[in-house]
């Protein structure tokens, strides 16, 4: 009963609403706060700057690696390219979630990367082989996904779930993407 407190958590932040990210990284910061080691792994989000990696550089403990290519409707890049980006970065998961190194590892849109693995060919990345995966890790490591539309699959085995709901979003009266709000 006792050791359940030590074991690893799974949480979702998953939903339409913002605040998927941030309340990752805000869960981040806090775990860092208390000794932890935290690993964010960014599955869509390409090597364009944004804030939470320039912060992350300044806290010893916060390490964030940006894995994907960007959206996939730029057409920089071909449907294979972004397939095999996602595929590395569930590698990249993979290793650093067995080697135990990190305490919490964020799994930042592995969610948005589920319905684009199954685009346009077949599955390469599916919900089962992830839990599978998890089932396995090193006890002590917390595991955070975040993305809209999470598997029902995933939000059974769960420990945590939060939807974010979008009520209002400067998005939809025109406004695009905010510096430091937004990225
Ligand atoms: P954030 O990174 O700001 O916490 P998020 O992780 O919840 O947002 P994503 O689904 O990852 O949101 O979408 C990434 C981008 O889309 C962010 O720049 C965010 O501001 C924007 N976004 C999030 N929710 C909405 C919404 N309901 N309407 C329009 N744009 C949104
Ligand atoms: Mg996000």
């Amino acid at each position: 009963m006792e050791q359940e407190h030590y074991k690893g958590l799974l949480i979702i932040y998953t939903g339409p609403g913002k605040g998927k990210t941030t309340a990752a990284l805000g869960l981040g910061l806090r775990a860092v706060g208390n000794g932890l080691k935290v690993l964010m792994l960014q599955f869509i989000k390409g090597s364009w700057p944004s804030g939470e990696r320039e912060a992350a550089e300044l806290l010893p403990g916060f390490s964030i690696e940006a894995m994907g290519l960007g959206f996939t409707w730029d057409t920089r890049h071909t449907p294979e390219e972004h397939r095999q980006a996602l595929l590395g970065a569930w590698e990249r998961a993979k290793q650093a979630i067995s080697s135990g190194d990190h305490d919490v590892v964020i799994l930042d849109e592995l969610n948005n990367a589920f319905n684009i693995a199954n685009f346009p060919m077949g599955d390469i990345l599916t919900p089962e082989a992830v839990i599978d995966f998890l089932s396995g890790r090193p006890p002590h490591v917390h595991v955070v996904i975040t993305g809209r539309n999470a598997p029902q699959e995933l939000l059974d085995k769960a420990d945590l779930v939060t939807e974010m709901r979008d009520i209002k979003h400067p998005f939809h009266s025109g406004r695009g993407a905010v510096k430091g709000i937004d990225f």
